[in-house]
């Protein structure tokens, strides 16, 4: 049911199609984040007119607020949030541990305190899979926990509580139609990553997640990691960075082996009036918009740039109007979709490094 056909490589950078039960994800792919079984500011069909071919969505969130019973009693999160295509639903450990201050860790799971309401709630491995099972995503994620970075001493406790949680959530998960990733943790240390992709590969997972990056370290280390955490992991199942996602971030993913993507990005960055494009970001609150009659972006082909001037899209900002959220949204989102597109062409042709080596020469131009 989730086979990972690979069509074309091209160094370590590979284009593929992970096939799911709700649609075929072409990979490499990047993911709009539904925190709250929404991708902010933008209807199922807007995404599903940018090309989106999988969405993200929080179980910590879901789980909080409406509930997975209530997911689950409405048909599960595609039927609830009226998405068709491919879903994930990470494992709620991501947030439950940034909850610095409000949470108790032990060997057997969780304690933490609701941020909407401080009521309490305990997260296991076991429990994290019932979540993602009675919501019902197509890519469900094991439950894990994401240290500091540079922390050696808790990277290595944590490690050993990630493989421990890893194996319980395979023996939990009961529906056979999701497909449950492990997750590579380590930090920034080359040995603790290589040990955990070797660990997490035993478990035969049917894809693999790098987590615990873009969380503080500097990029030469993310690269570095996902170099080690490459060379292990087996070829023929997709590879996942989560939470990562900004242009240059995908693009050196994509060069040392990475399918998969996703990132709060596109959207968060809209509701700030900043604008993704192939060369950096627009501050398109900048008073040098205000008689601009260009588009976001000249070279793009999505909706807001196809029909808004720059002086229109500064003006819904500053009159505080929703459709500047959505604009831009539908533009950054395009960005990122259009660019991992470009990059699976360029793999197909055996052209990616080229491909990489002129997007980062151009990226931050403006800047
Ligand atoms: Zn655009």
């Amino acid at each position: 049911m989730f086979t990972f056909d690979r069509i074309a490589q091209d160094g370590r950078a590979r284009a593929g199609i992970f096939h799911t039960p709700h649609g075929d994800i072409p990979t490499p792919i990047f993911a709009p984040v539904g925190t709250q079984a929404t991708v902010k500011s933008l209807t199922p069909a807007q995404l599903h007119e940018l090309g989106a071919s999988l969405v993200l969505s929080n179980t910590y969130h879901l789980y909080l607020r409406p509930g997975a019973d209530l997911v689950e009693e409405m048909g599960g999160v595609h039927e609830f949030m009226q998405w068709p295509n491919p879903m994930l639903t990470d494992s709620g450990g991501f947030q439950v541990f940034s909850l610095s201050d409000m949470r108790k860790i032990d060997e057997d799971g969780v304690t933490f305190k609701s941020h909407i309401d401080g009521s309490t709630h305990r997260f296991t491995p076991e429990k994290a899979i019932a979540i993602e099972e009675q919501l019902g995503a197509d890519i469900i994620m094991a439950f894990d926990e994401c240290a500091p970075p540079l922390d050696r001493a808790y990277n290595e406790r944590a490690l050993a509580r990630t493989h421990a949680w890893a194996e319980r959530c395979k023996k939990a998960q009961k529906r056979s139609d999701q497909a449950l990733f492990g997750i590579v943790q380590g930090g920034i240390f080359a040995d603790l990553r290589e040990q955990s992709a070797q660990f997490i590969s035993s478990l035969d997972f049917p894809g693999h997640a790098i987590g615990g990056l873009s969380v503080g370290e500097s990029k030469e280390d993310m690269n570095q990691m996902i170099e080690v955490v490459d060379a292990v992991l087996p070829e023929n199942k997709p590879r996942y960075l989560m939470g990562v996602g900004s242009p240059e971030d995908q693009v050196n993913g994509i060069r040392r082996g990475i399918d998969i993507f996703d990132c709060v990005l596109p959207t968060r960055l809209a509701r700030h009036g900043s604008a993704m494009t192939r060369t950096g970001r627009i501050n398109l609150m900048n008073a040098t918009n205000a008689h601009d009659k260009r588009p976001i972006d000249e070279t793009c082909n999505c909706y807001a740039c196809q029909h808004f001037t720059r002086a229109y899209i500064r003006h819904l900002i500053i009159a505080k109007e929703m459709l500047a959220s959505t604009l831009i949204s539908i533009h950054n989102i395009a960005t990122l979709l259009n660019l991992v597109r470009d990059a699976r062409t360029a793999i197909q042709a055996g052209a990616y490094d080229q491909f990489a080596d002129e997007f980062l020469a151009n990226y931050n131009k403006l800047q």
